[in-house]
């Protein structure tokens, strides 16, 4: 019997005219996903993928590489046999004998796209069943509550059987909206910013401020480890890390400190931007969530945005601390994340810092630097890295 992942997605069935250009971009990703597994095909048909001539032993490992690919609604393995009533009996009979030894109880869920098949769905499952309850011990039906389902799915000339529907991340494919330019911290929050965007199809580039001797250059590498495993949800990301010392020396020296960390965050927010110009990113990314610290106040943020005309996208603006740790730990950020290595912001954290800060307050505390000439000197001395590339 042929087997083959049968992959469903879901809302690009709802992007009209631009249909061919979604499902162009998840076939190229799954593809990306399927490399290595063998001399595979991919078959488009009705909604649906259909994934064969993998290496069978690594089927497992396949599957869990296509449930990290955005725009995967669900992966199914599933038997492949001729669509005619006593092929599809004698199929369904191996794959529940395979897969449920144990027996259970069951229900049959059939379905048919062609309406000229002699029997309907219904009466297909009760046919499927009844062959199933005949020739196996240990099963009966249970249509409310069954122990397992087996699905029967008759495609033309053919008929897919399968037990499992494995969740993937649902979203839209990579690639699909664009790119965003993420400020990427060593903290909990930013990688899942960053992971909430991939998963509605944008790609990323990061970029880390680094502050030696203040910062460290464990904290350096903990961001490239997170840079890592957001890449491992299909896009290499150029991370630039920018020398951002002379920066918050400058501002350390020569500002009322109470600003100290508005001051940072509007410079943050131009290089991040000058950053995304130069490489066609239509947004700026951040972890940011409402009232977390003393700089995440809807004031605050309206004084950073003031600095840039991008759109400045915080996903995680409503989330509790704990729905993101949870995130965190799923997507597998979270133990790096919290691995001890000290941010630039907590460095010169002030003692009593605005919380509600005044843009004019602001301004007048920025005119005692030279801004442009230190943005300048900070790209200059940065450095960029491409994470995750072939
Ligand atoms: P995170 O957990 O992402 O570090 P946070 O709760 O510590 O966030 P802040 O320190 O106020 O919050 O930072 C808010 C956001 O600013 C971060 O989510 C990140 O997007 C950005 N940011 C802060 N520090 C840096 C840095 N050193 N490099 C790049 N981006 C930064
Ligand atoms: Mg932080």
């Amino acid at each position: 019997m042929e087997k083959i992942l049968l992959l469903r997605y879901g809302e690009i069935h709802l992007k009209g005219l631009n249909r061919p250009f979604f499902e162009h971009k998840l076939v190229q990703a799954i593809k990306v996903a399927a490399r290595g597994f063998g001399d595979t095909q991919l078959e488009h048909g009705q909604g649906r993928f259909f994934l064969s001539g993998y290496d069978a032993q690594r089927e497992g490992e396949l599957i869990a590489a296509l449930r990290r690919v955005f725009g995967v609604h669900s992966v199914s393995p599933a038997a492949v046999v001729a669509s005619e009533l006593e092929s599809v009996r004698r199929g369904a009979l191996d794959v529940v004998r395979a897969e449920q030894s144990a027996g259970g109880t069951f229900k049959v869920e059939a379905r048919r796209s062609n309406k000229r098949y002699p029997l309907n769905s219904v009466q297909i499952g009760a046919d499927v069943g009844g062959y199933l309850l005949e020739n196996m011990q240990g099963l009966s039906v249970d249509v409310h509550q069954p122990q397992f389902r087996l699905y029967v799915e008759i495609r033309g000339e053919k008929a897919y059987l399968y037990t499992h529907i494995l969740p993937g991340p649902g979203g839209m494919p990579l690639g699909s909206a664009g790119r965003a330019m993420l400020l990427l911290s060593g903290g909990i929050d930013s990688p899942v910013a960053g992971y909430m965007l991939m998963r509605r199809g944008v790609e990323l580039e990061a970029v880390y401020f680094n502050s030696p001797p203040h910062t460290t250059e464990r904290a350096h590498l903990k961001v490239k480890k997170l840079a890592q495993v957001l890449s491992g949800y299909g896009c290499p990301i150029r991370l630039h890390s920018v020398y951002f010392t002379d920066i918050q020396e400058a501002i350390y020296e020569k500002c009322d400190t109470d600003y100290m960390t508005i001051l940072m965050r509007r410079f943050m927010m131009r290089i991040a931007q000058r950053l995304a110009l130069e490489s066609d990113c239509g947004c700026l990314l951040t972890g940011e969530n409402l009232g977390q610290v003393a700089s995440q106040t809807m004031q605050a943020m309206a004084v950073t945005n003031a600095v840039v005309d991008l759109p400045v996208f915080r996903p995680l603006i409503a989330h509790d601390k704990t729905e993101i740790v949870d995130k965190a730990q799923q997507i597998g950020t979270f133990d790096i994340s919290i691995e001890p290595y000290e941010d630039c912001c907590t460095v010169f954290v002030p003692r009593h810092p605005v919380t509600k800060p005044r843009l004019k307050a602001v301004l007048y505390e920025e005119r005692k630097l030279d801004v442009e000439g230190l943005i300048d000197a900070a790209l200059q001395k940065s450095e960029t890295t491409l994470i995750g590339g072939e």
